[in-house]
């Protein structure tokens, strides 16, 4: 009997060895799924994909000390062999399969499916327990495919560059702003980014992938404030928490790109929403948990629902920050 395996108190921590997954405050040993700022820390050493450390480095300090793991390989780790497969997220997300006493663990972190224009394509092993995210965790969130979402934003863009005003694109910077980058740049689009977006642009570059040609918001130099002409035919892109920047961008139309756009009643404030998300929807959720084929499954970041949409479908699952300690079976 493998008895408690890992605890969420209320961070994830495999009980043998106090490594920790994703923690929310700086520990000793953890493991990071992916660079997003809400799973990243100070911790004294981390284990994650080379990617997702050169991205944690340039977010956080060159000094930081990582074990660099790529996908598909083994480390032992205190007890446990630890190994990364691509969760189709961002670029370098993981999600991590923990193996100890013959029972395997799935902690998928954030996770898409579908394909993406700059992201690894998903894998999902088989495992004994599966913690998984659920953000849109109930059955209206479904997405279009991505062919639909480039079309749209493709001729969203087209149309209002047709007007005379300037697309800005409203993505976060790490993740959403290579794709939308990426997809505009292959088809034409000449693009500006932020500053703050071109440097991940670089690290994707460093790590094969081609985010195609842009160029760089040079704030200094007044791109934004000169005659519109300059950017004239551009499409920007803009992190949307950057209110002073977007702004001080002549003859904007602002376009929100997130998932939350498709619910009834939801405000960005842009002045036009696309559904483009870089979290799985609900028919990918299911698929994760099919092809993963656990015993159980522990339903965390998200909808409380979901647990019950899979005791639905005949698959054990519990909300996870419902309960202080977890066993594995
Ligand atoms: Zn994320």
């Amino acid at each position: 009997m493998l008895g408690s395996f890992f605890q969420a108190d209320p961070d994830l921590r495999l009980t043998v060895g106090d490594i920790y997954l994703d923690p929310s405050s700086p520990r000793a040993l953890a493991i990071v799924s992916h660079a997003h700022s809400d799973h990243i820390g100070r911790h004294e050493h981390f284990v994650a994909t080379p990617a997702t450390a050169a991205i944690v480095r340039s977010r956080l300090g060159s000094s930081l000390s990582s074990t660099e793991l790529p996908y598909r390989q083994t480390l032992e780790l205190r007890e446990h062999e630890v190994e990364l497969f691509p969760a189709g997220h961002i670029l370098g997300s993981a999600m991590t399969l923990v193996r100890r006493d013959g029972e395997s663990l799935l902690y998928t972190g954030d996770f898409r499916l579908r394909p993406s224009w700059t992201a690894e394509e998903a894998e999902v092993p088989e495992a004994d327990a599966v913690i998984m995210e659920s953000t849109y965790g109930s059955p209206e969130w479904r997405f279009p495919s991505r062919e639909e979402l480039g079309e749209r934003l493709l001729t969203l863009v087209s149309d209002i560059i047709g007007s005379g005003n300037v697309p800005v694109l409203l993505a976060y910077s790490l993740g959403k702003a290579q794709e939308v980058c990426s997809w505009l740049a292959r088809h034409g689009v000449r693009v500006v980014v932020h500053p703050a977006i071109a440097k991940i642009n670089d690290i994707y570059l460093k790590h094969g992938v081609d985010v195609g040609p842009f160029e760089v918001w040079a704030k200094q130099s007044g791109l934004f404030t000169q005659a519109t002409t300059s950017l004239a035919g551009a499409a920007v892109i803009v992190p949307p928490h950057l209110d002073a920047d977007i702004r001080a961008i002549p003859r904007r139309e602002t376009v929100s790109l997130t998932g939350w756009c498709l619910k009834g009643g939801w405000r960005t404030g842009g002045d036009h929403a696309l559904p483009l998300s870089d979290h799985a929807d609900f028919e990918e959720l299911i698929e994760l948990v099919e092809r993963a084929r656990p015993r159980i499954v522990y339903v965390t970041h998200g909808s409380k629902s979901f647990a019950r949409e899979l005791r639905q479908r005949g698959f054990a699952a519990e909300f996870l920050k419902q309960k202080p300690q977890m066993r594995l079976f």
